[in-house]
């Protein structure tokens, strides 16, 4: 016997669970499914344990990558930040202001959890978890099979559109609300779920890759800068070779085995293979006017002249690996660079390693991969969706939200404001009858 409801919810993570307590308390009977046992693990590890719930800029669209940047406008106008802080207000949780509008909780992330799963409850919503769901069929609208369906409260006219087969047995719904997020932290449970289903229904999906992670480089190709890890720097990165692409004024670390930190997470996302980045290793100040400055009166060398503006560690690796260099400007200088001294260095010379040391550029191998990534880019096509409801154009009743769309957020809190805000307008259309009830 199918047990029936009028939206079920797969995904019991950020978007799904937000969205399950608005359905709910908008009067929809809700199922929410979570193949795991933890609720919501990647809220409770979120933002070193303190959740970046929101951040105060996050309805600005260009803070989002997506095939169709305007796509999430609406979304992100229907559900502001200071929706979910009123929200969040209401329960008592306190929170404070870290960097450019990030808001973290005081205490712990568990607060946010316990905040959507109180709102759940407050709705009434069934939970099905742990519980696998092994298949999902589409059934012809207006069906009625009656006979297979249980004694649910709010049977009346049913129109069943999909049945799901479960752990728990068939369950079917008048929508059905995909919320499983992406590929990214697979230990904790995420899975290609919503990217299958969306080709089991023909929809196109935007290739998946790893977003805000770190970057990595041949063992041979950052040997002169493996022993810097652990060092953090403030630097101007972008990828120049995209248009449009901005650049990040943000902290650098250098890791064992490449780059890392806010300014490359950030720039992960918009990287491509193949592509290098430009990374301004000194944004503040004019590296050529420290050293003219500095060959005036003194004996320095050009390594301890630099090692006096940047750390030393790196002012000696990158001149080291500027040694190796056979083109370019600097492949007329003599070596080794740390051991000249400023005044065997001519005017040209001295700005060309400045203009060099203010564009560094790099060429990553890859990335840490799904592993270590904080999202998901790409993802169910944005052409395949309505705007205004996350309502699958050519299937009345599917909706996707969350990280499974593309949409990806900046790091800053950015994320998690698309999961409220996509969940909340498939909620209130749901709740509207767009996309019906049974
Ligand atoms: C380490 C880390 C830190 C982060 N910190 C922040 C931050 O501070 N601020 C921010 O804005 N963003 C942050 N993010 C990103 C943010 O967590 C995600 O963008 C957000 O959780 C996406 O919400 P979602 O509901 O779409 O997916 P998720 O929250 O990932 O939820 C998906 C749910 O679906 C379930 N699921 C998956 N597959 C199946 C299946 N086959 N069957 C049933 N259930 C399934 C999962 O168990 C999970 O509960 C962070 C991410 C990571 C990894």
């Amino acid at each position: 016997m199918a047990q029936q409801f009028d939206t079920v919810i797969v995904g019991a993570g950020a978007a799904g669970l937000f969205c399950a307590g608005v359905a709910a308390q908008l009067g929809l009977r809700v199922a929410l499914i979570d193949h795991s046992a933890r609720l919501a693990e990647k809220i409770r590890i979120s933002g070193g344990g303190r959740c970046n719930f929101t951040n105060l800029q996050a309805d600005l669209p260009e803070r989002f990558l997506s095939d169709d940047p305007r796509f999430a406008r609406h979304a992100l106008r229907s559900y502001r930040p200071a929706q979910f802080m009123a929200l969040l207000r209401s329960h008592g949780v306190s929170w404070h202001e870290k960097h450019r509008g990030q808001l973290f909780c005081d205490d712990s992330s568990e607060r946010v959890i316990d905040v959507l799963r109180s709102e759940c409850e407050r709705g009434g919503v069934h939970w099905f978890r742990p519980c696998a769901v092994h298949e999902v069929m589409r059934l012809a609208d207006g069906s009625s099979d009656s006979a297979s369906v249980s004694d649910a409260p709010t049977n009346a006219g049913l129109r069943a559109r999909f049945a799901l087969q479960t752990d728990a047995g068939e369950i079917r719904c008048a929508s059905l609300v995909v919320a499983t997020g992406g590929l990214s932290i697979p230990q904790i449970g995420a899975t290609d779920w919503a990217f299958r289903l969306a080709r089991q229904f023909d929809l196109r999906v935007i290739e998946p890759r790893a977003a805000l992670v770190p970057l990595t480089f041949t063992a041979q190709g950052w040997q002169p800068f493996a022993g810097l890890a652990g060092l953090a720097l403030e630097v101007d990165l972008a990828v120049p070779g995209q248009r449009g692409a901005p650049r990040f004024t943000e902290d650098l670390l250098f890791t064992h085995r490449g780059l890392s930190g806010p300014a490359v997470l950030q720039v992960s996302s918009y990287w491509r293979s193949g592509e290098p980045l430009s990374i301004n290793l000194a944004p503040d100040q004019s590296i050529a006017d420290r050293l003219l400055e500095a060959r005036e009166g003194t004996r320095q060398q050009l390594g301890t002249a630099l090692g006096m503006i940047v750390p030393k560690r790196l002012a000696q690796a990158w001149l080291s690996q500027a040694d190796l260099g056979t083109t370019g400007p600097l492949a007329g200088l003599p070596r080794p660079l740390s051991e000249r001294r400023l005044a065997e260095l001519g005017n040209r010379a001295l700005q060309a390693l400045a203009a060099a040391f203010h564009d560094w550029r790099v060429l990553p191998a890859g990335t840490e991969g799904y592993r270590k990534a904080e999202v998901t880019a790409g993802g169910v096509a944005t052409a395949e969706l309505d705007p205004r409801t996350l309502q699958v154009n050519r299937i009345p009743g599917l909706h996707f939200i969350g990280e499974s769309v593309d949409v990806t957020g900046w790091l800053g809190g950015y994320n998690f404001q698309w999961a409220w805000a996509s969940g909340y307008c498939a909620a209130r259309a749901m709740a509207a009858g767009t996309s019906g009830t049974l």
